[in-house]
């Protein structure tokens, strides 16, 4: 399966790809982490793009592009991926098909997470990740486990902070930069029939049940096109007949034209069998004995 999972910042499009993960055995491919990765890696995109993600503001398409590409390719990738965070821009998207196209694997669905701006912002400002295992929780609606048998070093609690774009003044330069530039990207699936909406709101089972269901139906085979029944074969009609037909169906003006044609056709097939008529008649005519030749034939 290869999917595309939509949605604003704090729509849980990241929640769900890692329950799809388990689901389908495919990588889930965000492009925020790779960045993350980077950055914290120290590598020169990481520092490029440290100052672009502190602001809320996105990389350039190019970068963008070339990260998908070398991930997808990737052989964990090859039956299928979940890119959570990709496309944002219409050229990304318009990229990403044209990678599609090239490596004969089309996208199977792309799903819209849809979630009201309050929950959004309460999403986001409530987020939280842990230093040490990377887990991220919402302080509202996914709090850790406590004690926190589930992080790596087996610390009675996990270390949670907020990262600096989910503060409060970069979260609503994010959302515009998603009302801006990422809206198009739903116009453009939208346009090109790909696009799957499902409401991203309830309790994550739920939305996860929706999310399944949404997938489900992007990929369920076409309905099959009901081939139309076989016309039966009509005896051919004689040219005259339908000609008649025709002239019964017709509007007055052409009615009259259309009989016109009737009867001239009508005459025109009668007119060998009176030349023929006439042939016969002077034939017979000059083969009568006149009296004047029977005359000259008995020498008076
Ligand atoms: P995310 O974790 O997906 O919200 O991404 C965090 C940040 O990484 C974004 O605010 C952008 O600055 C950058 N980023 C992630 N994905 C993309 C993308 N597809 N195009 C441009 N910038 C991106």
């Amino acid at each position: 399966m290869r999917i595309v999972l939509m949605g604003a910042p704090g729509s849980g499009k990241g929640t769900q790809a890692q329950r799809l993960v388990k689901q389908f055995s495919i990588p889930q491919i965000s492009t925020g982490d790779i960045l993350r990765k980077h950055r914290s890696e120290g590598t020169e995109l990481g520092k490029r793009a440290d100052a672009i993600m502190a602001k809320g503001l996105l990389v350039d398409d190019a970068t963008m592009l070339e990260i998908i590409r070398d991930r997808v390719t990737q052989p964990d990738a090859q039956d299928g991926f979940i890119l959570d965070g990709f496309p944002r821009t219409q050229p990304q998207a318009e990229g990403l098909a044209a990678l599609m196209l090239e490596l004969g694997t089309p996208l199977d669905a792309v799903v819209l997470f849809e979630v009201g701006d309050a929950e959004l912002v309460r999403r986001i400002s409530g987020r939280r990740t842990c230093s040490l295992c990377n887990k991220v929780f919402n302080v509202y609606t996914a709090p850790p486990s406590s004690p926190a048998s589930d992080c790596v070093d087996g610390s009675t609690e996990h270390q949670l902070f907020q990262r600096k774009d989910d503060e409060e003044g970069t979260v609503k330069e994010r959302l515009r930069v998603y009302a801006e530039k990422t809206q198009p990207v739903v116009s453009y699936y939208l346009r090109t029939g790909q696009l799957r909406t499902v409401r991203a709101e309830g309790s994550l089972e739920e939305i996860t049940e929706r999310l399944l269901a949404a997938l489900a139906e992007a990929v369920a085979p076409a309905p099959a096109v009901t081939a139309p029944r076989k016309a039966r074969k009509k005896a051919p009609v004689k040219k005259a007949v339908a000609r008649k037909r025709v002239a019964r169906r017709a509007k007055p003006k052409a009615k009259a034209r259309a009989r016109r044609i009737v009867r001239k056709s009508a005459a025109k097939r009668a007119a060998p069998k009176r030349k023929v008529a006439k042939r016969v008649r002077v034939a017979r005519k000059k083969a009568r004995p006149t009296a004047r030749r029977t005359r000259a034939r008995r020498g008076k």
